[in-house]
């Protein structure tokens, strides 16, 4: 086998078998697969996408490419979360302690961010002393003692997706949806959870930019999910607009805390309940209402903020001692009317050169700078009123104030769906 004889194979639009799959998975893994041959290829499978079989084939290779983690100990009421990625997606850091609260387990491996703004490690980071570096014992430990643990993704871990994934980044081959679920389920198979629910984000802030091809991702990864006796269930969710208020690292902890202590609503708490009942329906083998009545109790009555902070100290983190902002700047509005949409992958690039997000993997994030948006989709704004607060270490040029990120007309538009479907 030869691997320019699988890249002509698969620009020709032809079908790979297993055994060619696991040929360039394990020589890749091994360095006799080079990085333009492996772009070459993956740009082929982007244009010229992949059967269900080849996906199938894909996932496994990529799972065994490393090691699997044993949650059998934990019991069936163990449940996972994945999130496609997107503008102030923060949702793991409030979902994990609500599911917890309700006696499901959630054992969570998240990643660091490129672009945009940082992942739910990097936001979790900026509480001072956590530490997102737990053994595989302690990880489990603390789940079976807290409820939820979440952890920087382990390097023993698909390995191949972390390979692939970097090559992805850098020559434009991310958005497939072959190679996308592959790379996503890859990871979630070998973390252990048998219960899995996905947050497929579509719109301009996101990977998948529309409907059709999010629906063809939820469906390849349940697909997945039957094949490796996992049940996956997919929320297919807007990203047009982004999530919540606050976008950056710490300032992205607090609105989380702000949730969690039941001080504020919007879209941000529905989707975290939504995507929570869910959770809990799934580990605790209830039905959906029942689950949606217990998450909203527990963020109620106070139960799941005192369990994200049980979570926040057994991982070491010092939330009283979350850092702020130094330096601010005030964005008005020019102009009167209703705030009809705020463009979620402009935000993203914005608070990006505030200094929240990577442009690569080595660039220091910092932990403080970001943006609070003060107003919703829907609020009738006045002349010179302020839509948003910038916070930054850097000196801002008078061009970066006039990014075209909010739109204000005369008259309102129709409110933007939250939820789009539910694919199980
Ligand atoms: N998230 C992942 O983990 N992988 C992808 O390819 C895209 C989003």
């Amino acid at each position: 086998m030869h691997i320019i004889d699988l890249i002509n194979k698969k620009r020709e639009g032809q079908i790979l078998s297993d055994k060619e799959i696991k040929f360039i998975i394990e020589e890749y893994m091994k360095d006799n697969i080079y990085d333009y041959q492996m772009s070459s290829l993956l740009m082929a499978i982007c244009i010229k996408g992949m059967t269900d079989n080849e996906i199938l084939s894909l996932t496994k290779y990529m799972t065994e490419s490393g090691e699997k983690i044993d949650l059998t100990k934990l019991g069936d009421n163990v449940v996972d979360k994945h999130s496609t990625g997107g503008v102030g997606d923060k949702t793991t850091i409030i979902i994990g302690p609500i599911v917890a609260s309700c006696g499901v387990r959630v054992a969570k491996m998240s990643g660091r961010g490129l672009g945009h703004t940082g992942g739910t490690i990097d936001k979790l980071e900026s509480i001072p002393d956590f530490n997102s570096n737990l053994t595989i014992k302690e990880f489990i430990n603390q789940v079976e003692t807290i409820g939820f643990a979440d952890i920087c993704q382990n390097n023993e871990l698909a390995p191949a997706d972390k390979k692939i994934y970097a090559l992805r980044d850098v020559t434009g081959t991310v958005e497939s949806i072959a190679l996308i679920a592959s790379s996503i389920m890859s990871k979630k198979i070998a973390s252990g959870a048998k219960k899995i629910i996905i947050d497929i984000k579509v719109g301009n802030g996101a990977l998948i930019k529309n409907i059709d091809d999010a629906e063809k991702l939820a469906n390849i990864m349940i697909k997945i999910g039957k094949k490796n006796n996992i049940k996956v269930i997919c929320l297919l969710t807007n990203m047009n607009i982004p999530l919540g208020n606050n976008i950056g690292n710490a300032l992205e902890i607090e609105e989380a805390i702000d949730i969690l202590k039941n001080n504020k609503q919007g879209t941000l708490r529905n989707l975290c309940i939504e995507l929570a009942s869910y959770m809990v329906s799934l580990g605790l083998n209830i039905d959906y209402e029942n689950a949606k009545e217990m998450v909203i109790n527990n963020i109620n009555n106070g139960t799941s903020y005192e369990k994200f902070k049980d979570f926040i100290k057994a991982q070491g983190g010092k939330i009283d001692k979350l850092p702020k902002p130094t330096n601010k700047y005030d964005i008005r509005s020019p102009k009167e009317g209703y705030l009809n949409n705020i463009d979620a992958l402009e935000l993203g690039k914005l608070s990006m050169q505030l200094g929240a997000g990577r442009n690569s993997i080595n660039d220091k994030i910092d932990p403080t700078a970001g943006i609070i948006v003060h107003k919703n989709i829907g609020d009738y704004i006045k002349r010179g009123e302020i839509l948003m607060t910038l916070y930054t270490k850097k000196e801002l040029k008078a061009s970066i104030m006039n990014v075209p990120v909010f739109e204000i007309n005369k008259t309102k538009k129709k409110k933007q769906e939250l939820i789009y479907k539910i694919i199980k």
